[in-house]
């Protein structure tokens, strides 16, 4: 065990510390060089306990959900990637409300919640996204978003204590929330959702997903739509309209499927989704006057 792992060892078990794992084997778009530290937190304490230690020694440290909206560059990351995953991801259902652990997959609750014939969720079932990842971004998609279900999310915030917050104290935007603006780790949220009938219920989710199918390159490694939605355009079209539809750079390439969508085909490096991103930034730039501003969180070092 190296010197920095030893700081964690009295408070988590040896197999939740992991030393240079590739951020590549945790995130979607399947990119990224090592993490020194992989930690994988079982409960609240666990959590609190780790992040406290990374603020006390001044160790920087990255909260990751599934990695869906996330590029890491190749050289990785210097200090702890605290994974909040599988191993916190209980969801318990009171009613007509449920409540998750960060860790709990969008695609579980949206199927949990149509199983007990709840209508809210049916939007969030084909985003590849953990509920905390889902809550800090306010996911969306198909006219529905976090924003529109969620009753109360309970965080860490950065002073180190736990707060619970309502849906208007988390001040959910297009793609924001108070966490992202303010440093926040979120434990878990509540949803409130309503009563409806089953077989709709799985009618929309199963036509959502076969929009999903049918528009997006979903057998290629991505991070989903690359860019946020500019006010007044869609991304893609611009990116379509500036001809780069199918254009690569090293393996990453803008989807001949959807213009929206980096992918990489299969041996990208980092630094080639990145250059694309610039490239695709500014030709869009000069074509159409509008700047695109990346939706993917982009860590680690990237200017060559
Ligand atoms: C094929 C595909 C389709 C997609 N479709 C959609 C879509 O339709 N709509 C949409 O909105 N998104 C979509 N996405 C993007 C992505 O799935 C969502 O943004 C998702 O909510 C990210 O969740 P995550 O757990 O993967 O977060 P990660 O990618 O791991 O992290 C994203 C950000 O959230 C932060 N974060 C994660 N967990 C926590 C936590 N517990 N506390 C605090 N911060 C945290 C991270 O630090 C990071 O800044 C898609 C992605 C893919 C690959």
């Amino acid at each position: 065990m190296n010197s920095l792992a030893q700081r964690f060892s009295s408070i988590l078990p040896q197999e939740r510390i992991q030393s240079d794992v590739l951020m590549s084997e945790n995130t979607t778009m399947r990119v990224g060089g090592p993490a020194d530290l992989f930690i994988s937190p079982r409960n609240e304490d666990e959590i609190l306990e780790t992040l406290c230690i990374c603020k006390a020694e001044g160790i920087p440290f990255f909260v990751l959900g599934n990695g869906s909206n996330v590029v890491f560059s190749d050289e990785g990351y210097r200090g702890v990637v605290l994974h909040i995953g599988k191993s916190f991801s209980d969801i318990t259902f009171d009613d007509q409300t449920l409540e998750a652990k960060a860790g709990a997959m969008l695609s579980s609750l949206s199927h949990l919640a149509a199983s007990r014939s709840l209508t809210g969720l049916e939007f969030a079932s084909g985003i590849p996204g953990s509920v905390g990842g889902a809550v800090f971004m306010n996911a969306g998609a198909y006219g529905g978003e976090i924003a529109q279900v969620a009753d109360t999310v309970t965080v860490l915030s950065e002073d180190g204590a736990v707060h619970e917050l309502s849906n208007s104290d988390m001040c959910f935007g297009y793609r924001s929330s108070t966490a992202m603006k303010s440093g926040m780790t979120i434990l878990s949220a509540v949803f409130r959702l309503q009563p409806g009938d089953k077989d709709q219920i799985v009618s929309t989710i199963e036509d959502l997903n076969a929009r999903r199918r049918q528009k997006q390159p979903l057998n290629y490694p991505s991070s989903g739509s690359f860019f946020k939605r500019p006010v007044g355009y869609f991304a893609g079209a611009l990116i379509e309209q500036a001809g780069l539809k199918g254009y690569s750079i090293g393996g990453a390439q803008v989807s001949a499927l959807h213009a929206g969508f980096i992918i990489n085909t299969g041996n990208a490096r980092a630094s080639d989704i990145y250059n694309l991103m610039r490239y695709v930034q500014e030709t869009v730039l000069k074509q159409s006057g509008v700047m695109l501003e990346p939706e993917v969180r982009l860590i680690g070092s990237f200017d060559a």
